[in-house]
């Protein structure tokens, strides 16, 4: 609640840090840059907190259009936190929970949340479809490998995040990982509940996950999705977790390091690559993907202005991947990122996150550069390096 964060929420300067990645003097709040009013920034989010917590303020559609339209991605804190020492992030992210904790919460998030409560998933589908993305492939169920692969409800439902999931099974596969997947007993992780405000949501999920892996004896997780790795490796401690976890381009950096993956392909491409706001800004994982495509013969790898901490989101972080509160136009952060890739002169803008991946590539159909711009994964352009069977691109 709002109130745990009164001292936060007073120590705000109004300095407006939080607006601008100063290393790379450009914007990188992704729904301030889309509608350029402060209360789109965390500066003005954090005055709307504190006019809601002195009574000044009722939470309406327009307070809650402003805080939703969030994505979580650290981009405020990585300014505010060494400059000022508060995350503004998590006083937005109690604002979210201040605004469920009183039922007030747009149709749009209502509606990913009744989805998530009653089918198990956003997608609405039955929970004993789940594992059929794995139909045909040689992976085995999870009885007591080393790892267990966790695919999260993207990887489970959404057709491209199924490719995906396919593809870094059969790679992780080839690189020797012993490994099972959960097939229909997999649940969804729930960071999607959390960073909404639905903590009570996210603790069932969190802990069923919990005891489920406890009691099949899981002590290592290899996650499709930055969004699931962060919540089991961050958020799931405070339940005394007792796993470890990996994201997925980690385990195929050690595979490549090793030997075991030997990308011999030449892939003559000019890549860019997009940090997740997951992987990278909230988990300082910048180089295991980074390493994937430069393993790749012939890839060329371009750098856009902003990367690693200063990486711009894509837009589908706090869950507007499903509930879509940031909206959509020109000046929408996917169709800035993949102008701003195009600028490189890259012709592969790469991803490792499957909600990237579909945020990206829309934009690029929405932006009509098509015929410039292809969004790829890492794993989709190891595997095709590699010699595996691709199971996931088109
Ligand atoms: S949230 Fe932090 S960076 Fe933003 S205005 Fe307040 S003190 Fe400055
Ligand atoms: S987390 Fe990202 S979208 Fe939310 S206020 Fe901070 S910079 Fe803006």
């Amino acid at each position: 609640m709002l109130a745990d964060y009164k001292e936060d929420i007073y120590h705000c300067l109004k300095c407006g840090a939080c607006r601008t990645a100063f290393q790379a003097y450009t914007p990188i709040c992704p729904s301030g840059f889309q509608y350029g009013f402060d209360s789109y920034y965390a500066i003005g989010r954090v005055d709307l907190a504190r006019a809601v917590l002195e009574d000044r303020l009722a939470i309406d559609a327009e307070v809650m259009r402003r805080i939703y339209s969030c994505t979580s991605c650290g981009g405020c804190d990585e300014q505010c936190n060494p400059a000022v020492g508060i995350s503004p992030l998590r006083i937005i992210e109690a604002f979210k929970h201040q605004a469920i904790e009183k039922g007030l919460i747009p149709p749009e998030v209502r509606d990913f949340l009744k989805g998530l409560q009653v089918h198990g998933n956003p997608y609405l589908e039955p929970s004993d479809e789940r594992g059929r993305w794995a139909e045909g492939t040689p992976l085995e169920s999870y009885s007591d490998q080393d790892y267990l692969f966790y695919v999260g409800c993207v990887g489970s439902y959404d057709e491209r995040g199924q490719g995906l999931a396919r593809t870094v099974g059969e790679l992780l596969q080839s690189g020797g990982l012993s490994f099972g997947i959960l097939g229909n007993r997999e649940i969804c992780d729930g960071n999607e509940a959390n960073r909404v405000g639905e903590r009570g949501l996210f603790e069932f999920l969190a802990t069923h996950n919990i005891e489920l892996f406890r009691e099949l004896g899981i002590r290592k997780v290899v996650a499709l999705s930055p969004h699931g790795f962060h919540a089991m490796k961050n958020d799931y401690a405070k339940w005394d977790a007792g796993f470890e976890v990996a994201h997925y381009t980690q385990i195929l950096q050690a595979q490549v390091r090793k030997g075991s993956l030997r990308p011999r392909n030449r892939l003559e491409v000019k890549a860019t690559f997009h940090d997740p706001c997951f992987l990278g800004r909230h988990n300082a994982e910048f180089e295991a993907p980074r390493f994937l495509l430069k393993s790749i013969p012939g890839l060329e790898l371009i750098e856009m202005d902003r990367n690693r901490r200063n990486s711009f989101c894509c837009g589908g972080g706090g869950g507007n991947f499903f509930t879509d509160m940031i909206g959509s136009g020109v000046r929408s952060p996917s169709r800035v990122r993949v102008r701003e890739a195009v600028d490189t002169g890259a012709e592969v803008l790469a991803v490792a996150c499957p909600n990237c991946r579909n945020m990206l590539e829309d934009a690029v159909k929405a932006e009509g550069l098509e015929d410039r711009l292809q969004v790829r994964d890492v794993a989709h352009l190891l595997a095709q390096a590699v010699g595996v069977r691709d199971r996931g691109h088109p």
